[in-house]
């Protein structure tokens, strides 16, 4: 069945902002890319006053090449995993004339056509980083920044975290036996072929990044050697000649069906081990997906070779878990990244082994006011994520959605937790994913559930014909 886009997820015409309403609460928006966006525009379609801060000079975050953020890790042939149809916002798709996979550009510059097309550019602040986020003893938070004009303190009674969960790499904990005698980066800094360039690389993981990288040096390096301690279903970009993501079932469906679209993925993939691959331990679905429609291709052709986790380092050698070695001058950890704050006390607001447990990864549950958007790992696109958890915050804002009783909230939690738990295998790499369909399905319940309890219409998105919320 393909994938649809709900028409209640649609929202309705641009009509432009209601005046900021003095009486609503006032907000921060920490951060302008993909998920500060749809938190800055779902707060300016509901009235609601808020300034979204970025420390950079631009918006899309992640998906800036070169962001002069410094804290993007797009590289030159970075291209979207998720087609642009399950990655669009809902209400605004990508334009008609794109790939089904296009590049960070074109990515790039439909969030910047987003931005134009609602118009909410100017309640963005930019080169303005937010230092420090505490809870203010007369109520509220209090949001220190700083910019050009010098340091800034505001208080704001609700503060929407959106600073993104791909820039701080995570490198190997304890560090292997061993000294290694060249060059190491982190795929955080991978830009371009040009750094694989002739040299014998080593790249360390099993993720979508990796795979990326293990391709590109095969075309250019002189040998790579891709270290993988853990299998993954590696799959193709298309099932049955179409983007595989768009063939999906609903949400309400239990995951061990739905999971049969990467279960068929899978099969029609190509077998791992025929190509050297690890055969994982856990079923297609249980993990966060990876795909490359060129790794076994580059695999047979025996440009790249597939070891097993790293043992120790002999100089410029690297020793592997069954005795084999690869000469190494220059390793790629593809290891993924850790969850932090910088803004938020940790005694206050931490990620230990990146969990972070929240209310259908959108509310802190004891910290009224604190609110996190895009703080998922779908399995699916982040984007439409991050926008219905903007749309249910800015009614919760709004007034027009009512949260149950705090006990409701964490029986939900709890139970959130533990079919997430049956589904994904315990791995920090899991601690904060969702099951696309599912989740949007799950929070669309749960937002009737609320304007139900808040006495207003239930009809999913309560907007007027000119697309204002009704309070
Ligand atoms: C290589 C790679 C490929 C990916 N591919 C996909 C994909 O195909 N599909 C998908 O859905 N997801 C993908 N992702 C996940 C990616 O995280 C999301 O696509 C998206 O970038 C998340 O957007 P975000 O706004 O949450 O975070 P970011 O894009 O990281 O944006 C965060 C923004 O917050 C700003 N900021 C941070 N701290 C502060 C501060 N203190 N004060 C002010 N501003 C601040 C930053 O400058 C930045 O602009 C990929 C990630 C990587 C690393």
């Amino acid at each position: 069945m393909p994938y649809l886009v709900k028409p209640e997820h649609l929202a309705a015409a641009v009509a432009g902002p209601i005046p900021a309403n003095r009486e609503l609460p006032r907000a921060a928006i920490i951060g302008a890319g993909s998920s500060g966006i749809a938190a800055a525009k779902a707060l300016y379609m509901a009235g609601i006053p808020f300034d979204c801060f970025e420390k950079g000079s631009a918006i899309g975050g992640n998906w800036l090449l070169d962001n002069p953020n410094g804290q993007s890790a797009c590289y030159e042939t970075l291209e979207i995993n998720t087609s642009g149809p399950r990655m669009a916002y809902s209400d605004f798709p990508m334009p008609a004339d794109y790939p089904p996979y296009p590049r960070h550009e074109l990515v790039h510059a439909y969030f910047e056509k987003y931005v134009d097309h609602f118009g909410f550019r100017d309640a963005i602040t930019f080169n303005t980083t937010v230092q420090d986020v505490s809870r203010n003893p007369q109520g509220g938070w209090l949001v220190r920044t700083s910019g050009p004009d010098g340091e800034h303190a505001a208080t704001y009674d609700a503060v929407l975290v959106a600073n993104g969960h791909h820039w701080d790499p995570k490198w190997p904990e304890p560090a292997y036996p061993g000294t290694f005698d060249g060059e190491q980066i982190h795929a955080h800094n991978y830009r371009s072929g040009d750094q694989l360039e002739g040299r014998e690389v080593v790249v360390v993981g099993a993720g979508n990044s990796a795979m990326d990288i293990a391709v590109e040096g095969s075309f250019r390096a002189k040998s790579v050697a891709l270290s993988i301690r853990r299998g993954q279903w590696v799959l193709r970009k298309s099932l049955l000649g179409k983007p595989s993501d768009q063939v999906a079932l609903p949400g309400w469906m239990p995951w061990w069906v739905t999971g049969v679209r990467l279960r068929i993925g899978a099969i029609t993939s190509g077998r791992l081990r025929k190509h050297g691959l690890p055969v994982p331990s856990h079923k297609p679905g249980q993990s966060h997906p990876v795909q490359s429609d060129a790794i076994r291709a580059r695999i047979a052709a025996g440009r790249v070779s597939v070891r097993p986790g790293i043992e120790r380092f002999e100089g410029r050698e690297v020793v592997f878990k069954d005795g084999t070695r690869a000469a190494a001058d220059l390793l790629v950890w593809a290891t993924g990244y850790r969850v932090t704050f910088p803004f938020l006390d940790p005694s206050l607001v931490s990620a230990a082994d990146n969990d972070l447990p929240l209310w259908k990864r959108t509310v802190h549950p004891d910290l009224p006011g604190l609110f996190f958007i895009g703080l998922a790992q779908p399995v699916g696109a982040v984007m439409p994520v991050a926008e219905a958890q903007s749309a249910w915050v800015a009614e919760m804002l709004a007034g027009t959605y009512a949260p149950p009783p705090a006990d409701g909230i964490r029986r939900q939690m709890l139970r959130d937790h533990e079919r997430n738990k049956k589904q994904f295998y315990a791995s920090p790499r899991h601690t904060m994913e969702v099951d696309f369909d599912h989740y949007l399905w799950d929070l669309d319940r749960e937002r009737r559930r609320g304007r139900q309890r808040a006495g207003v219409s239930t009809r999913a998105v309560p907007r007027a014909a000119d697309g204002r919320i009704r309070a």
